[in-house]
């Protein structure tokens, strides 16, 4: 029985390099993106390569389109094995907007896209994590949303203070930790893991990480046989709250 996985936001950067080392494996993966034609151009991408993929619409802000995705991939398939909760927005690095400056409407949308949808697809998903024999949900967090790295002046990120982002990464975290502990009984793992800062849309052209390696730490516990919960991790192991 070929494990699936579903990737919200994997018709670029970070989900859709998740797809495709996911996919590499013989996993199935569905292509989770807002737009179906860039959802169908994904799919078309990775088919090319010999990967089993296919386009699922959703947009992460729409509960009804995440309720219609799960509904969709039940009768498809009948469950999913891994969920990773990719989709994110971060608006205010190309705005260079300070803390003080940032407008309610920036936070609140920061905050509709990075917790609850991640929480919606989480809420909306469990029952089909439920029919899988090994079930995990990955969280793409941020050393960013880290309140010890974000306060420690030593900190290489230190100067990184995007209000909007970085406060929805840490609450995102706090529902790993919420979520893990309760879907414990449901045999399901949840962790939040920290991609680097990756060249992609998001992470810029500066960005000193190519897109492959930022995928690694998501494929590795995508993939592995006996994963934690309720972890914050990157590539180099444990990130601090
Ligand atoms: P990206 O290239 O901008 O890709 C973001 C993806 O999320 C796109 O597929 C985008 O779809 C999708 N998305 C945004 N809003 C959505 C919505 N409402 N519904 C469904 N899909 C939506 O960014 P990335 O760098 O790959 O980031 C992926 C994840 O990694 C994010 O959670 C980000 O916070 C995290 N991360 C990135 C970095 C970095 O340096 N790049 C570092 C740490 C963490 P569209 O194409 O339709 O816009």
């Amino acid at each position: 029985m070929s494990t699936l996985a579903f990737i919200t936001g994997a018709n670029k950067g970070i989900g859709f390099e998740v797809a495709r080392q996911l996919g590499a494996t013989g996993i199935i993966v569905l292509i989770g993106a807002r737009d179906k034609g860039r959802a169908d151009a994904a799919v078309a991408a990775l088919k090319k390569e010999g990967i089993s993929a296919h386009a699922v619409e959703i947009d992460v802000n729409n509960e009804a389109s995440i309720i219609a995705a799960a509904k969709k991939i039940g009768e498809d398939h009948g469950r999913i094995d891994i969920l990773v909760n990719n989709a994110g927005i971060m608006t205010e690095m190309a705005a260079g907007t300070r803390p003080k400056d940032l407008s309610l409407e920036t936070l609140k949308q920061t905050f509709d896209t990075n917790v609850f949808g991640a929480f919606a697809v989480i809420k909306h998903f469990v029952p089909l994590l439920k029919k899988s024999r090994a079930p995990r949900i990955i969280n793409v967090s941020s050393t960013l949303g880290s309140l010890t790295a974000m306060s420690d002046r030593a900190h290489p990120m230190h100067g990184v203070n995007f209000a909007a982002y970085n406060s929805s990464k840490t609450a995102l975290n706090a529902l790993t930790v919420a979520l893990a502990k309760d879907l414990a009984a449901d045999r399901i793992s949840v962790n939040s893991v920290c991609p680097g800062w990756v060249k992609t849309d998001m992470g810029g052209e500066g960005a000193p990480r190519e897109v492959a390696q930022g995928a690694g730490i998501i494929v590795t516990l995508a993939t592995s046989g006996n994963p934690p919960t309720g972890t914050f991790i990157d590539e180099n192991g444990s990130v601090p709250w």
